[in-house]
């Protein structure tokens, strides 16, 4: 198969390799080693400060978040959340549930955020901010300067879901004043779904230590303190975080973070200036490496995609909601290489002559 979904994506052959293999006992030092170096190329590859801290939790990126505004926000919280689809909903729906004061900036599908946005929001006591900052579900990469800015200049603890962002656009915790970035083992960290990642600087392990979570799994604090010996406190999805160990040192020996991201944007350029002869379009102008949203112009989005399917194994991503028979989209991140693009265009190219694209 040749996948360009977002998430799961494909995983190289070594990483592909260690799934093959029995599971390890992890309660040891060797384990602990590998936890140690899986945080310490997180912290590298987002920037975070010495004083910063990673937890690994076994469950899907929602889990994640979950157990960010479990851990990290509180009553005495008012937190301000970006709503422009899907995933920000998402922390909408967990605020909510956990009785978290919110307010949310409800954008249209596709809309980016903007100063003026923002700036009915200043003075508004808000004292923390939630965001996807590519939200997936309808591809725009939210302006992160910009939000970083407003954080910084009201005081505010800011959040970063960095699930399908992480390693395709670049992120600096230190110099945005990031607090929180969150991020999962199936978007660019391409390995198998089962780990999600927080990193947390020191603003956000303050708040954690004084926070009380009724929670037994998604206690930070537990996962925290048995990081410090390279352990957590359950039995984690051992395979995946040895496979995540490979990938990480993988990027590191490729030439960081840096040179990752440089491979899949020019992916996606790649890719984006390719279907310009093509009867599909691309509306958004705020998108980031991660994803692409195409739009059909005369076609059917969902015969496309399973055409795609059925006839070439190629999976590109279907889109839900109202953009459904519009719009699917096209993932940049995992194993994929310029010629497995070239592919892609073929398939479209011979739609095109089978009046399917049209
Ligand atoms: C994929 C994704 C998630 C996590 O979804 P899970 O299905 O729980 O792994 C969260 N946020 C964003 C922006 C994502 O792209």
């Amino acid at each position: 198969m040749l996948n360009f979904t977002v998430g799961p994506v494909m995983s190289s052959e070594s990483v592909r390799e260690i799934g093959g293999e029995q599971t390890p006992y992890f309660r040891n030092d060797e384990f602990s080693k590998v936890m140690f170096e899986n945080e310490e190329l997180m912290k590298e590859f987002v920037y975070a400060s010495d004083d910063s801290r990673v937890v690994f939790i076994t469950g899907s990126g929602t889990a994640a978040m979950e157990a960010t505004v479990m851990n990290v926000l509180g009553e005495k919280d008012k937190v301000l959340i970006v709503n422009g689809g899907g995933f920000g909903q998402r922390f909408v729906d967990l605020c909510n549930l956990h009785n978290i004061s919110n307010e949310e900036i409800k954008l249209d599908f596709g809309q980016n955020i903007t100063h003026e946005i923002l700036d009915e929001y200043s003075g508004k006591e808000i004292t923390a901010f939630l965001v996807n900052i590519c939200e997936t579900s309808s591809c725009v990469y939210y302006d992160l300067e910009l939000i970083s800015k407003f954080c910084r200049e009201n005081n505010i603890f800011l959040i970063v879901d960095a699930i399908s962002s992480f390693l395709a656009n670049p992120l600096n915790m230190e110099e945005q004043n990031i607090d929180v970035v969150i991020t999962g083992s199936q978007k660019a960290l391409a390995c198998p779904p089962g780990i999600s990642v927080i990193v947390l600087g020191p603003n956000a392990l303050k708040r954690v230590e004084n926070n009380q979570c009724k929670s037994m799994y998604f206690d930070l604090k537990d996962m925290l303190k048995n990081g410090e010996r390279g352990q957590t406190p359950f039995t984690p999805a051992v395979t995946i975080l040895l496979q995540i160990n490979q990938r990480l040192k993988e990027i590191k020996k490729q030439g960081g973070v840096e040179s990752e991201i440089k491979r899949i944007s020019s992916l996606a350029n790649d890719f984006r200036m390719k279907i310009e002869d093509l009867p599909l379009e691309i509306k958004c102008n705020c998108l980031g490496n991660s994803v692409t949203g195409v739009y059909c112009i005369n076609s059917d989005a969902n015969e496309i995609v399973n055409t795609l399917k059925f006839d070439y194994n190629i999976w590109v991503n279907p889109n839900g909601g109202e953009v459904g028979n519009k719009m699917f989209r096209v993932g940049h991140i995992g194993d994929l290489t310029l010629k497995d693009n070239d592919k892609l265009i073929d398939a479209f190219k011979e739609l095109e002559k089978r009046g399917i694209l049209k």
